[in-house]
């Protein structure tokens, strides 16, 4: 599966920081890179796993959960709540929907495009004011 970021240079991440108001640190700017390459979702847990050698000073866990916190507040990157076991992130913010692997707890983005043709099959008997879909199941190969 294609991922839907090109890689992102340091200096559009920072911009995209300053653009939702947020000082580009170099812990936030670190965490928002690693969202934007990423197609895993990862929880609070795998952020601090993957980017805790990335800094000069190795943060600690609760000042990465903070920062993932202030930049869901910001609008950054959003919380994905389909694992009912953990919070995940994701850092795509275009609308699209989820798939969940039940074995290995992997979560997948599944364009808009393939859910829009059943909101569309309920336009005839319901209006729809917003939806989220969740498929769950096994992701093959
Ligand atoms: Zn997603």
């Amino acid at each position: 599966m294609a991922a839907h970021f090109s890689k992102t240079t340091t200096l559009q991440v920072e911009q995209l920081l300053r653009d939702h108001h947020v000082k580009p640190t170099s812990q936030r700017v670190v965490i928002t890179s690693y969202l934007l390459s990423t197609e895993e979702h990862p929880s609070a847990d795998e952020v601090y796993e993957q980017i805790r050698n990335n800094l000069p000073v190795r943060p600690s866990r609760a000042t990465v959960y903070n920062t993932l916190n202030a930049l869901v507040e910001a609008g950054v990157i959003r919380e994905v709540t389909v694992d009912p076991k953990r919070v995940r992130y994701d850092a795509n913010l275009d609308f699209h929907h989820h798939f969940v692997d039940l074995e290995s707890g992997a979560i997948r983005d599944i364009p808009k495009e393939k859910v829009d043709e059943v909101k569309q099959s309920l336009g005839k008997n319901f209006t729809v004011d917003s939806y989220q879909v969740t498929f769950y199941g096994k992701i093959k190969g």
